[in-house]
């Protein structure tokens, strides 16, 4: 009987969680960084509770798309600076030789340094490699590419890898990244789950609104 109760209360509890990391992650999709950074601050245990909840959805993919650009940088000389827009738990940072440097909104490891994206503490023109990794959340994306932008090596490398099903039109945001200073080199468009993009950054992003650049948000189902 009590055995029961138990089990009832852990399946409440599982629901509540569920239904909060939903809320969470539409919190994190429909506002800017900024919104998500302050959101974060005032409540870290929302943040925690986001990350498990991220967790479990990644589990279910075949394959982690951070697995994919941990590839990429071995075959690439270990020598090229990296930023980590949006690290979590720094996976990508503990599986390179490279120099990462991490960014989020709370550390989940002692490797991260905490600020919004859109405005990260490095020198322009400073790192070779610059990394979103499902990490394209905020509605300010052209603020927070133009970071991107900002920070990478003329010629150096853009990585997005993101979730398929948020492009509206691929061709639209491609056309998009090239006002943002950003030709495409290679697009990975094969797994049903996630898109990888690589560009590289041709020069400073040009100004004025870049129309094409909208993503879904990512709402996930309840189940
Ligand atoms: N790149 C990691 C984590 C992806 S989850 C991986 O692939 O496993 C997306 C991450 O982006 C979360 O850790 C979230 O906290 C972070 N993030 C969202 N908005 C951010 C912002 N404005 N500034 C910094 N990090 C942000």
């Amino acid at each position: 009987r009590s055995g029961r109760s138990a089990a009832l209360r852990a399946r409440m509890e599982e629901r509540l969680l569920g239904a909060r990391f939903r809320y969470l992650n539409q919190q994190l999709y429909t506002g800017s960084s900024r919104d998500a950074a302050r959101l974060f601050r005032a409540d870290p245990a929302a943040f925690h509770l986001y990350h498990r909840g991220f967790e479990r959805q990644v589990q279910r993919w075949p394959e982690r798309p951070v697995q994919r650009i941990v590839r990429y940088l071995r075959r690439r000389p270990a020598s090229l600076v990296v930023a980590d827009f949006g690290c979590g738990d720094c996976t990508l940072a503990a599986s390179v030789k490279n120099q990462v440097h991490c960014f989020d909104l709370v550390p989940l490891s002692p490797r991260v340094t905490v600020c919004d994206m859109a405005k990260v503490p490095l020198a322009a023109e400073s790192v070779d490699v610059a990394v979103f990794c499902l990490a394209l959340m905020g509605t300010n994306l052209q603020e927070i590419l133009g970071e991107a932008n900002r920070v990478l090596k003329l010629g150096g490398t853009l990585m997005v890898a993101e979730v398929a099903s948020r492009f509206e039109d691929t061709r639209a945001f491609l056309k998009a990244m090239t006002q943002l200073g950003f030709r495409t080199v290679s697009k990975d468009l094969s797994s049903s789950y996630f898109y990888l993009l690589e560009f590289a950054k041709t020069g400073p992003a040009r100004p004025g609104a870049a129309p094409g650049l909208r993503l879904r948000p990512c709402l996930y189902k309840r189940r």
